[in-house]
């Protein structure tokens, strides 16, 4: 299965992209990862990434497009199957890697959508900075990275929906419950994948069956 991930800072792409990746036996590319990897071991792209990084500000193009080129290569010999996690983050690059997976045959088949309010996307991610220390989860840059998402990367969601791909996953909830519904729903739509063609498929949205049985969407929810 090939997956790919769009998500605001603090939604728990990185934790569930790694069930996936663990469930499914395939590889999990994390762009954000691999910049910090480079950045830990100081190699030029790593000095050459590491301010942007530290402000939230997203590095070039050309840059994540060719790390996600190279990676997609070693998971093609490793079966084919992989779960991208970072990328595409602009409409640009979402273009640019639709590109690459053309030649690569490596055209994702599910587009897993995390949803989760900013209040507590920025609740999450100070507590996380008060374990991990990373350099880009201050208040401020916390911020920034959400507005980002916002404005620059949300707007490809709308893409992948028209594609026929997408599926919407209600992320407020703990990191168990929203991983045993993802893993469901790629279960259920692994047979499918391959023999359903995008243009017949419609999205899924998970994440509004209370107002389906006539439940306001605010009362769906514990307080607090
Ligand atoms: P988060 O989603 O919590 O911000 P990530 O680990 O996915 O965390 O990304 C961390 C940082 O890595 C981003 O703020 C950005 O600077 C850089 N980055 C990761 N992926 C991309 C991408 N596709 N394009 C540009 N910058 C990226």
């Amino acid at each position: 299965m090939r997956v790919l991930m769009i998500a605001p800072p603090g939604a728990g792409k990185g934790t569930q992209g790694a069930l996936i990746a663990a469930h499914l036996g395939i590889p999990h590319i994390a762009t954000g990862d691999l910049l910090r990897d480079h950045v830990a071991r100081q190699s030029d792209l790593g000095q050459a990434v590491q301010e942007r990084l530290t402000r939230g500000e997203l590095v070039p193009d050309e840059i994540v497009v060719e790390m996600v080129r190279e990676a997609w290569l070693d998971a093609k010999a490793a079966g084919g199957g992989y779960v991208l996690d970072g990328m595409p983050r602009t409409m640009d690059q979402a273009r640019a890697i639709h590109r690459i997976a053309r030649e690569l045959d490596m055209i994702a088949n599910v587009a897993l959508h995390l949803k989760a309010e900013d209040d507590e996307l920025v609740r999450r991610l100070l507590a996380r900075a008060a374990l991990e220390h990373r350099a880009d989860d201050t208040e401020e840059v916390i911020r920034h990275r959400l507005a980002l998402y916002h404005d620059v990367t949300h707007p490809i969601v709308d893409w992948y929906g028209e594609r026929g791909i997408l599926v919407t996953v209600d992320a407020m909830r703990p990191a168990e419950q929203v991983g045993r519904e993802i893993l469901t729903a790629l279960e259920v739509m692994r047979p499918l994948v391959d023999f359903v063609p995008e243009e017949a498929r419609r999205p899924i949205d998970l994440t509004s069956l209370g107002a389906a049985f006539g439940e306001a969407e605010a009362s769906a929810r514990p307080p607090g």
